[in-house]
């Protein structure tokens, strides 16, 4: 199987403090990886900058897509790659509806302008997945939409956009059980369909219902270890505390 991300002894910096210390990690084609590790370790740091955010400065190593160098490309080109991010704290827009953004955000990557009811119909089907009332496509996108419904939106956006590669970084606020299993629903839709997933996650209820190919534990800006899925049981019982000791 292809890598379809590599990262080696990847360092990045935020003004003149490093936060990712010679960080290496490969995810293939097709696999879902999960990423854990404590308040502050560095994993919403590490998925921005393999997005390429300008908040961070590359300060060592190397990141590979596709076989591609792109440490240095921006974050534009990267998504059209094929790279996608959700945020942690995803962004209010105010007038611009869910339906507008997603048709604009899927031009930019593929180059073409969908015809607005081959759109609409795509967007439908991808909604009626999600249990989302229509009437949200016109909603001004995440405006006053709840925690639940930001999460259904990001992952409407996973099955629009239909990215090779898929960073999710998780909010820790509580999903509800209902919101849970539609946004694993709508996980496994992507997956199905070939995508591959980077998982950043403390809600480790959202990983019951997902097959995870392998867990990287994040410390302090390190890899600090390294499993299969059952390293997620291990840090739920354990927590964190081991791994934290490291240099
Ligand atoms: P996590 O997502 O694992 O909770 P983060 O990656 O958000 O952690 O943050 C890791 C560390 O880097 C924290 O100490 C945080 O304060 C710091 N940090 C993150 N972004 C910046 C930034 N833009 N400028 C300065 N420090 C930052
Ligand atoms: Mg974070």
């Amino acid at each position: 199987m292809s890598q379809l991300l590599r990262i080696e002894n990847l360092s990045a910096a935020a003004e003149d403090k490093e936060l990712l210390h010679g960080v290496s990690l490969t995810v293939p084609e097709g696999e879902t990886h999960v990423v854990m590790g404590h308040n502050g370790a560095g994993k919403s740091t590490l998925g921005a900058v393999i997005m390429g955010s300008p908040e961070y400065r590359v300060t060592g190593g190397s990141i590979f897509f596709a076989g591609e160098d792109i440490t240095s490309l921006p974050a534009d080109k990267r998504a059209r790659l094929g790279l996608f991010l959700s945020f942690q704290s995803p962004i209010e827009i105010p007038g611009i509806t869910v339906s507008e953004f997603l048709r604009n955000a899927l031009e930019q990557i593929t180059g073409k302008r969908m015809k607005l009811w081959d759109f609409k119909k795509k967007l439908a089907a991808a909604m009626e997945l999600l249990d989302m009332d229509k009437s949200y496509a016109e909603r001004d996108l995440n405006v006053g939409f709840s925690g639940g419904e930001k999460k259904k939106a990001e992952i409407l956006q996973l099955l629009i956009l239909r990215p090779r590669l898929a960073i999710l970084d998780e909010t820790d606020s509580g999903l509800d059980v209902d919101a849970v299993k539609t946004v694993s629903k709508g996980i496994a839709e992507y997956l199905k369909n070939g995508g591959s997933l980077l998982i950043i996650t403390h809600n480790t209820r959202l990983l019951e219902s997902i097959k995870v190919d392998r867990t990287h534990i994040i410390s302090d800006g390190r890899i600090a270890a390294e499993g299969d899925a059952s390293l997620i049981d291990e840090v739920i019982e354990n927590g964190f505390e081991k791994y934290t000791d490291r240099e």
